[in-house]
């Protein structure tokens, strides 16, 4: 009995489609975001989730799983193939991640939702910040955003978006998510001030270059190893502070005046 449901739990995984940064990245992502809240907004945003930014950021992962919430399985990611262009790539009509973060900081600011609805958009933004800085929510639709571009990660079988997800995360640094702010975030206020322009498109577009970058230097089959870990242990730093700083720019400017 115990081991049938241990293989079916595997099985459960095995078949999981990943949607995002893994836990702790989202983690990461949505406290720093939560340390540059200016307090007011901070309080406001806390009630309404009632909890705090961190509590709920790997929710959506959980939920785009369910019948309720099936509709939000598209709106993680954006996939452009090796022939397109992030402008010429194919529309998704059921919703991605660009589409879905714009809705939510619309809804936000124009206000007027119920406490559920409030709640519920702010669950999305604070997963889909997170989701934007992955590289490989900017993946392919050839290859499921890299979930099919198979690699070995130290010598065992993996997958290029499973790898970026979390065996990387992990690989870089062994901190808790508070660790990892503490040590990462560190800009001084012009670097924040530079990093909070743009748009959602532009950010993604960001992503999407480093995406194209990813690829490029991790072919199918390649190995996986000390040096691919260290040499992008930068980016993954780099995209955790920019999704942190920018989510608690979005969130301050739509709370500041509430
Ligand atoms: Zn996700």
């Amino acid at each position: 009995m115990k081991i049938k449901y241990i293989i079916s739990l595997m099985a459960l995984f095995i078949n999981m489609q990943c949607f995002g940064w893994g836990q702790k990245g989202h983690d990461v992502v949505a406290y720093i975001a939560e340390t540059h809240l200016d307090e007011s907004v901070k309080n406001k945003v806390e009630a309404i989730l009632d909890a705090s930014l961190v509590y709920n950021s790997n929710w959506l992962d959980n939920a785009s799983h369910t019948a309720d919430f099936a509709y939000t399985k598209t709106w993680h990611y954006k996939n452009i193939d090796e022939d397109q262009t992030f402008e010429t790539a194919k529309f998704n009509k059921n919703g991605d991640i660009v589409t879905a973060l714009n809705e939510q900081i619309s809804k936000l600011s124009a206000g007027g939702l119920s406490p559920e609805e409030e709640k519920l958009a702010l669950n999305i933004l604070i997963h889909l910040m997170g989701d934007l800085h992955q590289p490989m929510h900017m993946g392919h639709y050839s290859d499921l955003g890299g979930n099919k571009h198979e690699i070995l990660f130290f010598g065992r079988k993996n997958n290029l978006h499973s790898i970026w997800d979390s065996a990387l995360v992990e690989a870089a640094h062994k901190w808790s998510y508070t660790e990892w702010q503490t040590q990462i975030d560190r800009l001084d206020s012009a670097e924040m001030e530079n990093i909070s322009k743009g748009t959602i498109t532009d950010w993604a577009k960001e992503t999407y270059e480093l995406a194209t970058e990813v690829y490029r230097i991790t072919p199918v089959g390649f190995n996986v190893s000390y040096n691919y870990v260290s040499e992008m242990t930068h980016i993954i730093e780099e995209q955790f502070e920019r999704g942190g700083i920018r989510l608690a720019f979005i969130l301050n400017n739509i709370y500041k005046n509430k």
